[in-house]
């Protein structure tokens, strides 16, 4: 329990608070923000956030809202480093949270500038490594550093800075040279080479993979252990421990099993705990459509977003996700519900919950397209997102011919289980799949409308008769007829990788305030808070996963010691 000077509001706020020793959130709701008080020092403004430094350290200016005795008047209760824990269960020169590429990544390069490590993982040792150690380790770089900005930039749409953009080119250019100094051998991989050959710089752009497998992940693992860095499992960092004063980041609450405890970070702590896909709440708050299931780690709940908002950290990039079309759930209220990656049957099509067809199902699905030009659709007179779920129709042919569900992706690939029958019959027995003796049982089964769907087949088979889609142009070998009964619907939702916001850093991968100052000593890197702005070239976030967290790691240990 964090030892108080005085018996003051302040030190009631932190002692009810739950988590020991937090002075992150209780100063803000006590004085720290809302109502700064005039600085210890005199010269330092701890508190502001309305304009003027909202970052500790920088020098000037008392409080914006007049401060003083009279807005705040217990001076000394309020935003001192005399309310910080006296007593830390740990201590360490860094502490990375995660271990995806970005918190292997930053470890590596912290302890390489001579910090004392520790790294904090949410899950458990079977269960460590996030998306980074199921996705498929596969990294991009340009052939030229001007070339990458253009096409970096291109991607970005105008949400990244330049100077992010930058570096993150110039980084990317040198990422093999690095990556062979911790046993990756960069073997030339060529598929997403580019995605967008539409867009400037894209003929730069060169793919990357390691014998397969975890190939990128496993050495950076091992790298990590050759330091001999800490890392405890099962210990989810819950709270940033903020000096209310300067604002910095002095140390972490971590949680295990029932235990909390106080870890003192005498440099820095850097956010590597990925993004925010299996919260729904969030993807409801900042996705353009929701739900989406994730193919990714369950750990990644967006708890470093929490962490970084308490701590006065600007957000971007959040609205940018990575997804297909698309998954079965059984349970789509849960995040965590298993997503079964479907493969659609060629005589299918996809229909709204109304019974429309609307997009060219075989279409090629460039990253994170799939969902983003189709499936984020809200019908505003019907006040619904009325392709999620969509649904794919067939008919007994097509039921027959084949499972419509691939083998489980991901990290459900690597830790869940699942089975779908050949011919379909399971899941329909388990009214996963809808059925329906005539088009109109169909529909009302899905609760389309019947006459909506009716028109749609029939115009669908009309155009697979003809040879040609006049609607979405679906190329005339893929168009077959939905033509026996009885007919079948799945609800298809999408199915995505990652997201990609967070707090907001600039650069040295610093995370800063609404107003471009930085929260002293805090850092982030990887999926959390990515460079990546809208479009996105498969490969981008393993490259930027493990560049952010080179230059965090390196910044973070050159912080002066506070302590
Ligand atoms: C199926 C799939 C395939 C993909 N393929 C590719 C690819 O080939 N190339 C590519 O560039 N990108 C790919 N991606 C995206 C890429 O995997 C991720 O963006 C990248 O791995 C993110 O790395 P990271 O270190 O930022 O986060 P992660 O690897 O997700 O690591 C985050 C870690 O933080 C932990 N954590 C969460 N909260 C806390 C907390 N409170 N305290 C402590 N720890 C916490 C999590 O448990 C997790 O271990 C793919 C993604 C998926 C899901």
């Amino acid at each position: 329990m964090a030892s108080q000077q005085r018996s003051t509001r302040r030190a009631f706020l932190l002692d009810v608070g739950a988590v020991t020793g937090v002075a992150a959130s209780a100063a803000l709701a006590g004085c720290g923000l809302d109502q700064p008080a005039p600085s210890r020092d005199g010269g330092r403004d701890g508190g502001r956030i309305d304009g003027g430094s909202a970052g500790g350290g920088s020098a000037g200016g008392g409080s914006a809202h007049g401060g003083g005795e009279e807005t705040c008047p217990p001076v000394t209760e309020c935003a001192t480093s005399a309310t910080l824990p006296s007593e830390w269960a740990r201590e360490a020169d860094v502490v990375v949270l995660g271990t995806g590429f970005a918190g292997l990544s930053a470890a590596v390069a912290a302890s390489d500038a001579g910090a004392k490590v520790l790294v904090l993982e949410k899950m458990a040792k079977t269960e460590e490594g996030g998306n980074s150690v199921i996705c498929g380790n596969m990294w991009w770089t340009p052939t030229s550093v001007d070339e990458g900005v253009k096409y970096i930039k291109a991607l970005c749409m105008g949400l990244t800075d330049d100077t992010c953009i930058q570096t993150l080119a110039q980084e990317m250019f040198k990422l093999n040279d690095w990556l062979a100094t911790v046993g990756v051998t960069a073997g030339a991989l060529g598929v997403f080479q580019p995605e967008y050959p539409e867009l400037p710089g894209a003929s730069s752009v060169r793919t990357w993979m390691n014998k397969g497998g975890d190939g990128l992940w496993q050495p950076l693992r091992d790298a990590v252990a050759a330091r001999n860095v800490e890392v405890l499992y099962g210990s989810p960092a819950v709270e940033l421990i903020q000096d209310p004063t300067t604002r910095e980041i002095k140390g972490v609450v971590a949680k295990n099993g029932n235990q909390s405890m106080n870890i003192k970070c005498k440099r820095g702590v850097i956010l590597a705990c990925g993004g925010f896909a299996f919260n729904h709440a969030m993807q409801a708050q900042y996705l353009p459509g929701w739900p989406v299931f994730s193919q990714g780690t369950p750990g990644n709940t967006g708890d470093g977003i929490e962490m970084a908002q308490k701590a006065g950290a600007a957000l971007w990039h959040m609205n940018n996700t990575l997804a297909h079309i698309g998954c079965f759930v059984a349970d789509p209220s849960d995040p965590k519900s298993l997503p079964i990656s479907l493969s659609l049957p060629a005589a299918s099509i996809l229909v709204d919950k109304l019974g429309s067809r609307f997009m060219n199902e075989k279409q090629t699905d460039r990253h994170g397209f799939g969902h983003k030009e189709h499936l984020f659709f809200f019908d505003g007179l019907k006040q619904t997102f009325s392709r999620i779920p969509c649904y794919a129709v067939f008919d007994e042919t097509a039921r027959k011919a084949g499972a419509i569900a691939g083998g489980l992706m991901g990290w459900y690939g690597k830790h869940g289980g699942s089975s779908w029958s050949t011919d379909n019959s399971v899941e329909v027995g388990k009214g996963w799949i809808k059925k329906g003796q005539t088009l109109d049982a169909l529909a009302t089964a899905i609760g389309a409308n019947a006459t909506t769907l009716q028109a749609t087949v029939t115009r669908f088979n009309g155009f697979c008769s003809s040879g040609q889609d006049l609607d979405y142009g679906r190329s005339a070998s893929t168009l077959k007829a939905l033509a026996t009964a009885p007919y079948y619907a799945v609800p298809v939702y999408p199915l995505m990788y990652n997201t990609q916001g967070g707090p907001r850093r600039n650069e040295k991968c610093q995370v800063i305030t609404p107003t471009g100052e930085r929260i002293p000593r805090l850092y982030s890197a990887g999926e959390l808070g990515s460079f990546w702005g809208w479009m996105y070239n498969g490969g981008g976030n393993a490259a930027e996963a493990v560049i952010t967290g080179r230059l965090s790691g390196k910044g973070s240990a050159g912080e002066a010691p506070w302590a």
